[in-house]
């Protein structure tokens, strides 16, 4: 059984060294959810010994991909038998609606099972000979695993980004140090509680949870630790590369967004209406990959705003446990004041609130932001260039592609970019002259295992998930021989 106030370090549940706790909320009620452990630079110090050690002498890095495999399936099939437990205690911590942690469970497990294939993989690939210039050498190209990884995760999607990183990594044969967000930390403790009863060995799989300054920042800047792979924030993770940068660790960010959403006037409205929902309502829009920027060719601008206003005040919000439900409340006290503050400093900067903008009364406790529609503000505002992370739409008219694409491009960021039109031409154009690391063409938000994931500019560093999420923890070595019989001849003539 996981128990939450305690960490999982060496195959064990210990409590923190100095005893500490810190509170997680049910950000629907208000209410204390859990008591949960604070990890401190000590503890941390005993997860990535343990972590070293088991890396250096244990099992794990020597078995096969194909040993390795089992074990990633045994934790796909007990994170779906536990899918519902695993989705309720998932909407208690983060307030997502239900069936949203449902896929989010879903989906975990599913990268469990991918990376199980490439751990197997792996056993194929692991060692590829290279044609030289040289006839008198033969050589390999060989991939191992990096060693000891950090991993520090964000609170939007808590069990999926967990299984984004430790998946990969176990695959590739690394052992990990796993630091949640502290608003969501309970389904992390689960997952180390799964992975012990799929027979991971100890040391193998670390879950440490805690404060950013306590316990991440010791995790980023301890000098075992091998690979630092981070979801979060850009201001975190420029710290993160600034801790890195003192050992030269090896690093994947994966940051923040504005993602832009081109919508020609050749668009279905409908289709247009219901991605833009999708794209920005799903999750609160606490989704990184939001298209939070809606460039709107001109003729439809207006139709689209009405209809949009229209689907947006019917979105249901409640409790994400209520049937129903599609806006639960935003994940924190913190959280709720940073978006309302955002939404009235749109309003300061002379922004059209279409709809929505406000705490709904109707609901007696809980940080519910309604679904907000933002028109017409300058492309210089704050509110069009800056990160919300909730569920806040800005809208802009354009009037030419040339027009959209520049737009739609000027951005620190660079995470995701959506395009619609019925001209798939003109879709394939613009997708390719979006700068970022991934394009919807005619939807916003489906996200796939197999395919890579992460940003370009300030949005982050390197790709994870499918074939490029191995690689993020793997090294590549070339062994080279010299195989003629001819003496080498420079020195010894
Ligand atoms: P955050 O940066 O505040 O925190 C992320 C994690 O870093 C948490 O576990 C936190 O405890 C830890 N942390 C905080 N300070 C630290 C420090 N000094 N050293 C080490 N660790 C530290 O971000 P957040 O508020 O949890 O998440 C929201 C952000 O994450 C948004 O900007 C969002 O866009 C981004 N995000 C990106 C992706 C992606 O795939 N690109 C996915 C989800 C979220």
């Amino acid at each position: 059984m996981a128990s939450y106030d305690h960490l999982y370090i060496d195959g064990q549940w210990v409590r923190p060294l100095r005893g500490g706790t810190f509170e997680t909320f049910d950000p629907a009620l208000e209410t204390l959810l859990a008591q949960v452990a604070a990890a401190t630079a000590e503890d941390i110090d005993l997860a990535v010994r343990a972590a070293r050690r088991a890396f250096d002498e244990g099992p794990w890095p020597r078995q096969s991909g194909a040993e390795r495999a089992t074990v990633l399936r045994r934790i796909a099939a007990t994170i779906r038998e536990r899918q519902q437990q695993l989705a309720e205690l998932e909407v208690r911590d983060n307030g997502k609606p239900l069936p949203e942690a449902l896929w989010d469970i879903g989906d975990a497990a599913g990268c469990f099972d991918f990376y199980a294939d490439q751990a197997e993989r792996l056993d194929r690939d692991r060692e590829r000979a290279i044609t030289l210039s040289d006839a008198r050498f033969s050589a390999v190209a060989r991939q191992e695993p990096i060693g000891v990884a950090g991993a520090i995760i964000p609170w939007n999607f808590p069990l999926l980004m967990a299984a984004w990183k430790v998946a990969p990594a176990l695959a590739a044969g690394c052992t990990l140090v796993l630091k949640p967000s502290e608003l969501t930390p309970l389904t992390a403790l689960e997952l180390a509680d799964i992975c012990h009863q799929a027979g991971l060995p100890a040391g193998v799989l670390n879950v440490v949870t805690g404060l950013g300054a306590e316990a991440g920042a010791p995790l980023a800047e301890h000098p075992d630790v091998d690979k630092l792979a981070f979801t979060g924030s850009v201001p975190t993770g420029s710290r993160i590369m600034q801790a890195a940068a003192r050992d030269i660790k090896n690093i994947s960010l994966e940051l923040g967004g504005k993602s832009p959403f081109v919508i020609f006037a050749d668009a279905d409205l409908e289709a247009a209406v219901e991605w833009i929902l999708f794209g920005i309502f799903w999750n609160q829009g606490e989704v990184c990959s939001a298209t939070s920027r809606v460039l709107v060719q001109r003729d439809l601008y207006e139709p689209l705003l009405q209809r949009l206003a229209q689907e947006a005040q019917r979105i249901t919000i409640g409790p994400g446990l209520e049937s129903g439900v599609l806006l639960g409340p935003l994940v924190s006290r913190g959280q709720h004041e940073k978006v309302l503050a955002a939404i009235a400093r749109g309003e300061e900067e002379g922004a059209r609130l279409v709809t929505g903008g406000r705490r709904p009364t109707q609901l007696p406790t809980g940080y519910y932001v309604q679904p907000t529609v933002f028109a017409d503000m300058a492309e210089d505002s704050w509110i069009w260039r800056e990160e919300i992370f909730g569920p806040v739409v800005c809208v802009r008219p354009f009037d030419s592609e040339a027009e959209a694409v520049r737009s739609a491009n000027d951005s620190r960021f660079g995470l995701a970019a959506a395009v619609m039109s019925r001209d798939l031409d003109r879709c394939e154009r613009v997708a390719r002259a979006l700068r970022a690391g991934i394009v919807w063409i005619n939807c916003s938000q489906p996200t796939f295992t197999e395919a890579p994931w992460g940003g370009y500019k300030q949005s982050g560093i390197g790709r994870e998930l499918g074939e490029w999420g191995l690689q993020n923890y793997l090294e590549t070595k070339q062994i080279t021989r010299y195989d003629s019989d001819q003496p080498w001849g420079w020195y010894i003539k």
